[in-house]
């Protein structure tokens, strides 16, 4: 019997997650990947409990490979630097996992390596990644994406993992909604803030392991260490029109730079309200080329995990699909996904507004409710299984 091939565009976190979890016997998995994977850059990057617990418990991978360092709660200063609230976090057994911090690209290492690996705890082949394979089109029907060079690739199931600036996502909508920018992000080393801002850092200690919030009228600073220390991540939220750079630039969300660079680097977030769908034919998209979203819940990347979650159960023991199975498969995917995802975009959005804006909130919930609502998950057919119970 020839093996089930599955073909996944991207390999960022969403598209190293997806492999890991869609491994098994008959399966092919090919990631096309349009860089070298040769020079990861990034902020950094948390996982919550929802996702961390996800690496434990379904895919058997340590995270401390990663250099995790467990968040122990939020901290939120005024704009002098006074600490005004604590939300501990170590307290929260019932969320069977810890909400970690990385540098993004020791997250991703540690997913690319799970994903290559030939250990025996991984089932299936490993995973073929290909770089240097820009994906230029695709055609969900017939199942196939087109490179730059014209080479054509075919997959019984297509992933499109390929992030804010997909080219799937068009295919899948036949339409394109477009990204624009609403705030700046900036990684320093934790001996550079700590010489030339001694100050900030009698306030802030960021050497510990807690992440930090500065609250003003309508900007905020998320901050946080990592790496065990060596580096302090700060993401700047700002409203749109304080930002300076081409909104039709095509950026990663990341850029390499040093402190004084600050203010040119920026992070792009989509306006769009959430897609009508994330699947046709046999594309489904996954993670931010799906659902990207602020950073204000720092949920991004673990809803990607959870996506390739959903799909590993969703695929399991999955190994031929014509195309009317497939499509009722990856129907079952979004309905189990996405309201949940979509709750936690508008949520991560109305949080990024400031506190005296008008207007009505569309989630209602407490932040107390909301986190327990993000870390009470325990994967997609359970969510889903909840989700029946409730409307029943
Ligand atoms: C400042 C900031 C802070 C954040 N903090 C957090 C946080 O604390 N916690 C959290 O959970 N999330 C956070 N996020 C969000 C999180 O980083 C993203 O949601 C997550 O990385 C999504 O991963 P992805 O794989 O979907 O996309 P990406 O990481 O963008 O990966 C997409 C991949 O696809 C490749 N690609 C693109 N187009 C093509 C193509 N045509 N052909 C082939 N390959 C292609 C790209 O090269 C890339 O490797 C943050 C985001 C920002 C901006």
């Amino acid at each position: 019997m020839s093996p089930f091939r599955i073909v996944i565009v991207g390999g960022g976190i969403a598209g190293f997650a997806a492999a890991i979890a869609l491994r098994g016997p008959n399966r092919q998995i090919i990631v096309l990947e349009q860089s070298r994977l040769n020079k990861e850059i990034g902020a950094l990057i948390s996982l919550q409990p929802n996702a961390s617990r996800i690496f434990q418990s379904s895919w058997g991978v340590d995270l401390s490979r990663a250099r995790a360092m467990v968040d122990e709660g939020f901290r939120i200063y005024n704009t002098d630097g006074y600490l005004v609230n604590t939300v501990p976090l170590l307290s929260r057994t019932e969320y069977e996992a810890d909400r970690l911090v990385f540098h993004r690209r020791d997250l991703h290492d540690l997913l690319r390596h799970e994903a290559l690996s030939s250990s025996p705890i991984r089932a299936g082949e490993p995973v073929e990644v290909r770089t240097a394979s820009r994906v230029a089109s695709c055609d969900p029907v017939q199942g196939t994406v087109t490179l730059e060079g014209g080479e054509t690739v075919t997959g019984d199931l297509i992933v499109g993992a390929d992030g804010i600036h997909s080219v799937l996502r068009k295919h899948v909508l036949q339409e394109e909604p477009l990204a624009k920018p609403t705030g700046h992000s900036e990684m320093i080393p934790t001996e550079v803030l700590e010489s030339h801002e001694p100050e900030f850092c009698s306030k802030i200690n960021p050497r510990e392991p807690f992440t930090s919030m500065m609250v003003a009228h309508d900007c905020r600073l998320v901050m946080g260490p990592g790496r065990q220390r060596e580096v302090y991540g700060i993401v700047a939220l700002v409203p749109d029109e304080q930002l300076n750079e081409d909104p039709n630039a095509k950026q990663s969300w990341v850029s390499e730079g040093h402190l004084d660079k600050m203010l040119e680097a920026f992070a792009e977030y989509p306006p769009w309200d959430p897609l009508r769908t994330w699947h046709r034919g046999r594309v489904i998209l996954i993670g931010d080329a799906a659902h990207a979203m602020l950073p204000t819940q720092g949920q991004g990347a673990s809803q990607a995990i959870e996506d390739a979650e959903a799909l590993g159960a969703f695929f399991e023991g999955v190994d031929d699909a014509p195309l009317e199975l497939m499509d009722s498969i990856l129907e079952d995917i979004f309905q189990a996904r996405h309201s949940r995802v979509s709750l936690i975009q508008a949520y991560s959005r109305q949080a990024a507004k400031p506190a005296t804006a008008k207007g009505d909130k569309t989630v209602t919930m407490t932040p107390e409710e909301f986190m327990d609502f993000n870390c009470m998950y325990r994967g997609a057919k359970a969510w889903k299984g909840r989700m029946i119970s409730l409307s029943a």
